[in-house]
Parts: structure tokens; sequence; C-alpha cells
């Protein structure tokens, strides 16, 4: 890379950051009053229109991979029958509300923990549990989370005679190396041959990626991304390496076991390259970190209608739920939700209600999320345009060279793009005239 091309990516700001604004750290403890409020929301009539995900949340995993920090609990044969019963059941008291009534829902998405950890025959009974109790689009998706090291050729043949759409799959890299070090349990090779099995059935596979891993190279990387596009995959996510508090990976590091990752730098440099070599191989960057070769990931209503669609997620553990205004994640402990669900009350163990101010500052979220913010229906929305809502921060973005402005819409450039986070960040920060 040009030394002058390589000084303009990393003089933006002096840290990339890593994690957007609005997501589960914020999120205050439930409080009865907040709970109240929160069921209360749900006797309205939802009036945003915009289509929403549905997503059962299976808790369980079989293994615990180094870097992991999503709320998951192990396998244990006994949980199953009883957590599928809850599921359920806090599916059914969404589905008996007046906001989830008036709601459509064109996802289905199983998220965890691995839900592949179950049979095909226990997600497939979700799935149609949903269909039953929501109201579903005509041309609604089905997607499974899951991992290669759960998943057989009979499940995903399963898979693909229910309908389901895709497979988003957590391979993180193909490196048999740092497979080992991470923990995560099959090799590359396996991962490689589950992928080519699903994608002949004729499902869609969207992996994840991970970068600035302990001791992955910037060429170990490439090769992942080579290995991706050869692959054909529809989509791919590709997530900077997060050292989570209390995982295994923070032990393995404090102890000099792996060699400590990249700066912010490196870690940048690294996501440049990806978009490089996927943009050149026909991938378009939609969404929070996804390069996708799909009409479906482009034209997600989910992902096109932030902040007003919507995500209804159920489980132990979820932590992506909002409708309307209400973000929120259940408890991760499997006995608390249990007791919590077998008496009526929603399991939620974290909330939060956005204010006006917050709801404009997630419209311009949308450019974290490589969307457009709409000038119009800002000012119909919130009665002014953007600039006059954040003078200083679009000026200083506008500097920077991070954003586009112009009569219709603000949109990220291709430098802002590196900088999607700190510039969501900037707009959270930001004191709102309005
Ligand atoms: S497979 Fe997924 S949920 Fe399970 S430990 Fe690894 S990253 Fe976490």
């Amino acid at each position: 890379m040009d030394e002058k091309v390589r000084k303009e990516i990393l003089n933006a700001y002096e840290f990339r950051k890593q994690w957007p604004p609005y997501t589960y750290r914020e999120y205050f403890d439930v409080t009865p009053e907040l709970l109240n409020d929160f069921t209360d929301f749900l006797k309205t009539e939802n009036t945003s229109k915009k289509k929403k995900e549905l997503q059962p949340w299976v808790t369980f995993c079989d293994s615990r991979c180094s870097f992991c920090y999503y709320p998951s609990t192990m396998f244990r044969g006994e949980f199953v029958d009883p957590y599928l019963a809850a599921l359920k059941k806090e599916l059914k008291m969404y589905s008996e509300t007046k906001y989830v009534k008036t709601s459509e829902f064109d996802e289905i998405v199983l998220g965890g923990g691995t839900p592949t950890v179950l049979s095909a025959e226990q997600l497939i009974d979700i799935i149609s549990f949903c269909e039953k109790n929501f109201n579903i689009s005509s041309d609604y998706m089905i997607k499974i989370t899951g991992s290669t090291h759960n998943l057989d050729e009979y499940k995903l043949k399963k898979f693909a005679e229910y309908g389901v759409l895709q497979l988003d799959v957590g391979v993180q890299t193909f490196n048999d190396d740092i497979r080992r070090k991470l923990f995560i349990q099959d090799s590359g090779e396996h991962a490689e041959q589950i992928i080519r099995e699903a994608r002949e059935l004729g499902l869609y596979v969207c992996i994840d990626l991970m970068y600035n891993l302990p001791g992955q190279t910037m060429e170990i990387w490439r090769d992942d991304i080579k290995k991706a596009i050869e692959l054909d995959l529809e989509g791919v996510d590709c997530y900077p390496l997060e050292v989570y508090p209390g995982t295994i990976l923070e032990k393995q590091l404090k102890n000099g076991e792996l060699p400590p990752p990249g700066d912010w730098k490196t870690e940048a440099l690294m996501y440049v390259e990806a978009v490089e070599m996927f943009t050149k191989a026909g991938y378009i960057p939609v969404g929070h970190d996804r390069f996708t070769r799909v009409r479906e990931h482009i034209e997600e209503s989910c992902l096109n209608g932030w902040p007003w669609a919507g995500i209804l997620t159920t489980g132990a553990g979820c932590f992506m739920g909002y409708l309307g205004r209400y973000s929120y994640q259940n408890t991760e402990n499997v006995r608390e939700y249990l007791e919590k669900v077998s008496h009526g009350i929603f399991p939620i163990a974290k909330i939060y209600k956005s204010s006006d101010e917050d709801m404009i500052k997630k419209v311009m979220e949308r450019l974290y999320l490589r969307l457009p913010v709409d000038k119009k229906e800002f000012r119909e929305k919130f009665g002014k345009l953007p600039e006059e809502v954040f003078p200083e921060a679009i000026k200083r973005l506008k500097e920077k060279g991070l954003i586009e402005v112009d009569d219709d819409a603000i949109r990220i450039t291709k430098l802002g793009d590196i900088w999607r986070i700190n510039i969501a960040w900037e707009f959270a920060n930001a004191k709102a005239v309005y």
C-alpha cells in the first residue's frame, strides 16, 4: 500500500473503536417499573409498519472457544426439553401482545449459543412454532446459526428440505494452528467440507471471520479471505478480535501462552485488506460487518429499517432485542430463565428505553450500518435537517473526508467505512440541537 494512502487511512483518529453505541453494554438492570413500562408498551399497536426479525435463541453450546464472550450455557441433555418448552412459552407470551399481533416478521433467525448443538428436528420444531404463532410475511427467510463441528450431512439435508435459506457459521479462521490455540473444535478442512456440503444442498452460507487474532499475520488473514472467496460464500462477516474481560483468551494472553494481537493500526489495515479483496471479488459491504454477493442481504428489512424496524429475541442470554424504543437482554442463567418464564414473567435482565435524543442519534447510526441518512425522512420525523441538529459533528466528519453530504442524504465515504464505529460514537457523544 502506498505510504500516502496508509497515512490518510490511519490519521483520521487516534484510536479505532471496537464497539458501536447503543448496545447491551449500556443497558440498565431491569427494575419492576421498567418492566411494567415495557409490558404496557407491548399492549399498544405497532404503527411503524417496518418488518421485523424474530430471533429465538438457543443458549447452549458444546464448546468454549477462548475468545467467546457470548452468553451461552454448556450443553446438558437434561436441560434441553425444559428449555425448549420455556422458549416456546416466552415466544407465546410475546405473540399474544397487541404490539406483536400488529407486527410482521420476515425473518426467523435461530441465534445463540450454538443452535446446531440440538437435533435438526428440535430446531425445525422451534421454527414451525414461530410460523404458526406470528404474522410471518409470505417471502420470509429462515436462518440458523451454527458451528461446523456439530453440523453433519443429515442435519444439512433436513434444513434444506424444510426451506432454511441460510446457515450462519462461526468459522473465525481456516488456519489450523490458530484454530487449535483458540480451542475451536474442528479443523479448517472439516469446516470447509461442511460448508461445501451445505452449498451443494442449495443453502446460503454466511461465515464469521475474525481478524487481528494472536499469531495471525497479514498473509494468514489474506489466506482466510481467499478461502472464503474460493468457497463462493453468499456472505462473510469480518469482525476484529475483541479481548473481552473474563474470557479464556484474556488469561492466555496474560500468561504469555499466546502472542499479543496487533495494535489498532494493524487491525485497521487488516480491515482495509478485506475491503479490497472482497470488493475486487464482487462482494458488497453491507450492515455491521458483512461482505455479501446476494440481494437478500442488501435488501434485508430489519437492517434497512434501522432504527424503526425491530428484533424480537427470546431465550436465555439473548441480547439483541429491540422493539420500539426498548432494547433488552434476557437473563443468562438458565434456571432463572425457566423460573421466570414458568411464572409468566418476561425474563429480561437489562433494558434501555431510548429518549427522543437517543432516537435522533440512532438514525445517524445508519452511517455505521453503511446506510444513507435520508434528509427528507429525517426532517419529517424530527422537524430539522441533520446538519441543523449536529452542525459541528457533520462539519468535522465532512472535513475529514469521512462522510459526504448532498441535498438528499448523508453517506459514509470509502475512508469513513474504515472508521464507521468512531463516526457512530461522534454522534452518540454530540449534543443534539433539536
Ligand atoms: S461455538 Fe460460538 S457460542 Fe460456542 S464457544 Fe465458540 S464462539 Fe462461543
